[in-house]
């Protein structure tokens, strides 16, 4: 008899997902199949849900993408990891290990890459498949709930960070301190920078604060360019955009310092204006930044386990993810909202 679990579904774009029963799926060759914990919502299975973006899955899919959990059967070939194992699925679900990007430590630029909770079923569900060689080692005796955010918005983040490359004793401005952004204010910090954080509600500032930006700043007061360029005695060296806004893209331009670094996280639908004057005479360099590769990721998953990052989390159960989106929508989630299966 086929083994039935519970799954949140897309089976519609900007519908709200339907509970379905689905057969458990079997690992093949090299696969794992994880029994989920724990998984994180991302705004970007929002945007998954909403075929926000230009390149959209195909309904009906399940998302999710900050699955941590156990290993619960082995594919064929699958040496290296066994039942118990504590394991995460992440965004990159596998790449093809061959071409210029896999060979060179951008496994995340890889045009044959799939995507967890995109182009293959994600962990908002009992049991999701992930690939022997990437879903992520999580440390034995892991919280499952707290570790799960550090699978998408911690290695984002961190990535993200070091794409800015600001240094020790510099100053980093953190757009947005939503899931993401309030993750990267702690890595930020363990990496030993100052970090002024930008939100739009009195909430999140309080949430920056907390958790040990130097300054947190109102991104929608007219003076808040202002405060980041004398705070920061001439702008950001680095600047992380986490920000689910597209005016947030363009003021980030006026943070940075001249030969700053614009690393570019938040993926709302649209489009900037870059002032090629500003670019041209200041140096600056603006870049997206996808996720992180493998190593990014054990990377991350120290910091959380060594206690230098902590998510902020909220616990709710995967019956209640069309509240948790609308959630999203409205900017008010604390942290991070983590489905325990
Ligand atoms: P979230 O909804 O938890 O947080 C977004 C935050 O942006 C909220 O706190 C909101 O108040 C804030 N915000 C809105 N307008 C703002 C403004 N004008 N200035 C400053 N802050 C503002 O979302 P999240 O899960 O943190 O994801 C953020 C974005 O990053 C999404 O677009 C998501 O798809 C994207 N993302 C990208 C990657 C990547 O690899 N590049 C990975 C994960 C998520
Ligand atoms: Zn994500
Ligand atoms: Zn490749």
């Amino acid at each position: 008899m086929t083994q039935m679990m519970k799954a949140a579904v897309v089976r519609e774009f900007g519908q709200p997902l339907t509970f379905d029963e689905l057969p458990v799926p079997e690992p093949g060759p090299n696969e794992v199949l994880v029994r989920i914990m724990a998984s994180g919502v991302c705004h970007t299975d929002l945007h998954a849900a909403h075929g926000d973006w230009p390149v959209k899955p195909t309904p009906p899919f399940v998302p999710g993408h900050e699955g941590a959990g156990v290993v619960a059967r082995v594919g064929p070939g699958v040496t290296h990891l066994e039942e118990g194992d504590a394991v995460g699925i992440a965004w990159l679900h596998d790449a093809c290990g061959r071409c210029e990007y896999c060979t060179t430590g951008w496994e995340t630029l890889c045009e044959s890459q799939h995507m967890s909770g995109y182009t293959v079923n994600g962990s908002f569900a009992e049991y999701a498949i992930g690939h022997a060689d990437y879903v992520a080692r999580l440390p034995d005796n892991v919280d499952f709930a707290s570790i799960a955010p550090i699978l998408c918005a911690g290695i984002t983040t961190y990535k993200g960070l070091k794409e800015t490359e600001a240094r020790p004793g510099e100053w980093v401005a953190i757009s947005g301190v939503g899931g993401l952004g309030h993750v990267a204010i702690q890595y930020a910090k363990a990496m030993g920078l100052h970090v002024a954080a930008l939100d739009v509600t009195a909430e999140k500032l309080t949430l920056a604060r907390d958790l040990g930006a130097d300054v947190a700043i109102d991104a929608s007061d007219a003076h808040a360019v202002e405060h980041v360029i004398d705070t920061t005695e001439g702008g950001a060296h680095g600047v992380l955009v986490t920000a689910v806004s597209v005016p947030a893209f363009n003021q980030a331009l006026q943070l940075v310092r001249r030969k700053g670094t614009i690393s570019l996280n938040g993926l709302p639908p649209g489009e900037f204006q870059t002032p090629i004057f500003d670019v041209v005479l200041k140096r600056l360099t603006i870049r997206g930044s996808i996720v992180g590769t493998r190593k990014d990721l054990e990377e991350a998953i120290a910091f959380a386990a060594e206690g230098k990052v902590r998510p902020r989390i909220h616990e709710t159960s995967l019956d209640r993810i069309n509240e948790v989106f609308s959630d999203l929508e409205a900017g008010t989630v604390d942290g991070r909202m983590v489905i325990r299966m």
